[in-house]
């Protein structure tokens, strides 16, 4: 037991020891007993009286100077406190440090609350967006931010890439905004100033779409003339050969050209596709014809027609993003393979997939196998005459129809390349009734 309650239970029994001893003397003891007892509660008492009055005015007063457990008790809650004031004090200080640190950040932060409420944002938040201090804080992101694509993505759910839009006050300008959850509800949006990346961008497209289109006319010229050259009876025997080639390469240069042109087109477009109607399987038989009567291709290129629904979009992307998946599987595929073109759809929407028993891609590179100019094997590509842009164009077809591409692949065994596009893309199948003559 600690000294100081062996000394309280001593200085107890000493008292109640006086109280019988004078209670010897005068008589009788109980009630000598029953004063002695009465004194030390009075003592007790005081203690805790003095104790309590100076927990109450604590920063006007010093501890009560007492002894005994009563003196042990004061010394701990006097430490207790000191530790929570040292606590509090680095608490402060790295908050302050924190909201210092955030301030100056060159992108802007906001917490929000668990009802996407703004409960703090730092100064180049406000400049960003608009934010004013402290009339903004507590009310929620999207009353504030008007912009239809914000609100869907702040209600997606779907955080792994940020958003870029364009501020309605300022519409010159680029931003991009991500939210990143934390905690319980709560979360980060992070807003960054992107119109320069945006801006350089959009210089980059330009110059592709007009270097492109500027280099169609002079190859047109000189596969014009390649092509009478070819047809001279009289060319002599020694250039046939370089002129086939240079045939072949002004080909090349020609699909090349076609498709950067077709990838600008896509990418310069910004709102959704159109929503002509499509009829897919109808689509898909006349591919599947054009494949089976090509000469150099896999033994068996099958169509699982599924579905008979079709497609809103446009026509001529959706055939090109699927005649280039078609392609693909044809080129990538030995000649005692197989492909298989299948349409389906359910309640997630619609699906075709291109499945082939082809080269397949190792694991590494299929992430990058939408990048323009992507190729697992260069010179295989080349030789099969391939731009290395086909996927690039499936990528945004696909995008400009609400969609997503979807790629899995095992090297050597073959790859299943599938187009997703959201139910309400979907064409409900057109019946047509069989008149009486064809019954
Ligand atoms: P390319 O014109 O080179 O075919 P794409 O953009 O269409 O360009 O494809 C990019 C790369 O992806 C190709 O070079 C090839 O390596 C790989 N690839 C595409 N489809 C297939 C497939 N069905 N099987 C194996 N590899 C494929």
């Amino acid at each position: 037991m600690k000294a100081v309650w062996t000394f309280a239970l001593a200085r107890l029994a000493g008292i109640l020891l006086l109280g019988v001893i004078v209670g010897l003397f005068v008589p009788p003891a109980w009630l000598w007993l029953i004063v002695a007892f009465s004194l030390y509660l009075a003592w007790q008492l005081r203690n805790l009286y003095l104790v309590e009055r100076w927990l109450r005015l604590r920063s006007q007063l010093d501890p009560p100077a007492i002894g005994g457990v009563w003196g042990d008790v004061v010394a701990h809650i006097v430490r207790l406190h000191r530790r929570k004031q040292f606590h509090k004090r680095r608490l402060a200080q790295l908050f302050r440090e924190l909201r210092r640190s955030t301030a100056a950040l060159p992108d802007g932060v906001i917490i929000l609350g668990g009802q996407s409420e703004i409960v703090w944002f730092n100064r180049r938040a406000g400049n960003l967006l608009g934010l004013m201090r402290p009339v903004d804080i507590g009310l929620r992101i999207d009353n504030l931010i008007r912009v239809p694509e914000f609100i869907h993505y702040l209600h997606s759910a779907e955080f792994s890439s940020p958003l870029i839009i364009r501020p309605p006050m300022q519409a010159e300008m680029y931003l991009a905004l991500q939210v990143v959850p934390y905690g319980a509800g709560q979360s980060l949006l992070l807003v960054r100033d992107v119109t320069r990346q945006m801006q350089l961008e959009a210089m980059r497209k330009d110059f592709v779409a007009n270097a492109s289109h500027e280099l169609r006319t002079p190859l047109t010229v000189i596969a014009g003339y390649l092509d009478t050259l070819a047809d001279d009876a009289g060319l002599d025997p020694a250039w046939e050969g370089p002129i086939r080639d240079m045939r072949a390469q002004a080909l090349r240069m020609n699909s090349i050209i076609a498709d950067l042109l077709e990838l600008s087109r896509l990418e310069a477009a910004d709102e959704e596709a159109g929503r002509e109607p499509i009829d897919v399987p109808r689509l898909l038989e006349r591919l599947h014809r054009d494949a089976l009567a090509r000469t150099l291709r896999p033994r068996e290129i099958a169509l699982a027609l599924d579905a008979a629904e079709g497609l809103y979009g446009v026509p001529q992307e959706i055939e090109s993003a699927f005649t280039n998946l078609l392609d693909n599987a044809i080129k990538y595929t030995p000649a005692d393979g197989r492909v298989l073109m299948r349409w389906t759809v359910d309640a997630d929407g619609a699906q075709f997939a291109v499945i082939d028993s082809g080269i397949g891609v190792p694991r590494e590179h299929i992430p990058r196998l939408t990048e323009r100019f992507y190729r697992v094997d260069a010179g295989r590509s080349r030789s099969q005459g391939g731009s290395g842009l086909g996927l690039a164009i499936v990528k945004h077809a696909v995008q400009r129809h609400g969609g997503r591409l979807e790629v899995q692949s095992v090297e050597g065994r073959g790859s299943t390349f599938a187009c997703h596009f959201p139910p309400e893309r979907v064409r409900a199948a057109v019946v047509v009734a069989k008149s009486r003559a064809d019954g």
